[in-house]
């Protein structure tokens, strides 16, 4: 079968979308799947099957994808499809990056496998992991035993991050954790930490962290220097619309920050080792925090859009599927 290797052979960026299967509530509230993955590489969002009231999203939207992800994929495929051709990337000098975009609830933490909070204690299966498992398989090979690991947490700092550039296009984060890890559970005992950072003194986890970004690196050294660099980023929920006519002031500013960093995102993806002079990476902290992975010779991004698939969320996922389409 075809890998993604295959596919982003001649270009740096992969876009996929993954649909999840309609949730309890969703069931309760009697929604509709309004999403149709027909073939391996195209979403359709169309009016339900049954006879409902028909709402004002009666065309069938098609889109094409490097590949489409129906409810009953998992972590696993997602992941190889995705982030694990990646991993070689960074083998060979090159700088990474995987998003997860999408609406609050869509499944974003779900596919990263950075969800430790209550129920959810076993995500030891998300891309996380899974990278983490595959770059210390790789360490392993007798070419890369020179290579020295380090991971850093970005996740949720409470602390303002502050963005240096080293005026040789690498950046520097100050402020954030660094540790070394010798195996996977290191890795995920890091991210489960950061995910606490994310969630204290919150009412409501998922309310928190929709509203952040949460990025983790790993970064290989030889001899010190940078060899290679993989960020995996758990993007804040898209629907900022709501925010942005909210009675309370912080939130309205989490919002329109949000927004400001996904446009900026969008732009710089499509600038992705082109080095154009006029791309916005100063527009946000996210996109400074990137630069370096995205003007790099060898950079390659891979974006999963996941959607929910009801039809109370067909706005939203019309937006996820528009924007994940501009990035291609
Ligand atoms: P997000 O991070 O985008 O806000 P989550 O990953 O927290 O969304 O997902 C919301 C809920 O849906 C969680 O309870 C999660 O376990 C569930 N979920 C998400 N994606 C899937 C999937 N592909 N299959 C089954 N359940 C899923
Ligand atoms: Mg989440």
């Amino acid at each position: 079968p075809l890998t993604t290797a295959d596919l982003i052979e001649d270009h740096r960026i992969c876009v996929c979308v993954r649909t999840r299967p309609l949730n309890k509530k969703e069931l309760t509230m009697k929604d509709l799947d309004v999403i149709t993955i027909p073939s391996k590489d195209v979403v359709m969002v169309h009016e339900p099957k049954q006879k409902v009231d028909l709402t004002r999203y009666l065309e069938n939207q098609t889109f094409r994808f490097d590949y489409a992800f129906d409810d009953t994929s998992t972590n696993e495929m997602v992941y190889r499809f995705t982030a694990r051709p990646l991993v070689e990337t960074i083998f060979e000098r090159g700088m990474a990056t995987c998003f997860a975009y999408g609406q609050t609830g869509s499944g974003k933490t779900h596919t990263m496998g950075g969800d430790f909070s209550g129920k959810n204690q076993d995500c030891s299966k998300g891309i996380y992991a899974l990278t983490a498992r595959d770059v210390f398989l790789m360490l392993k090979k007798p070419n890369y035993k020179k290579l020295d690991l380090q991971v850093f947490d970005l996740l949720n700092r409470k602390a303002k991050l502050r963005v240096l550039e080293d005026g040789k296009q690498q950046v520097q984060v100050v402020g954030l954790q660094e540790r070394e890890v010798k195996c996977t559970e290191d890795v995920l005992k890091l991210i489960e930490m950061g995910n606490s950072c994310r969630t204290s003194g919150q009412t409501s986890a998922n309310a928190h962290s929709s509203r952040s970004h949460a990025v983790f690196q790993i970064i290989l050294r030889r001899r010190g220097k940078m060899h290679g660099k993989f960020s995996l980023i758990d993007l804040a929920g898209n629907e900022r619309g709501a925010d942005t006519s909210s009675a309370d002031r912080q939130t309205r500013l989490e919002g329109a920050e949000i927004n400001k960093s996904l446009l900026a995102l969008k732009e710089c993806i499509r600038a992705l080792g082109r080095n154009k002079p006029h791309t916005p990476f100063r527009a946000s902290k996210l996109t400074q925090v990137l630069r370096d992975s995205f003007i790099g010779e060898n950079s390659r991004t891979c974006m999963i859009a996941t959607i929910s698939p009801g039809m109370a969320s067909c706005e939203n996922t019309l937006n996820t599927l528009r924007y994940a389409n501009r990035v291609k």
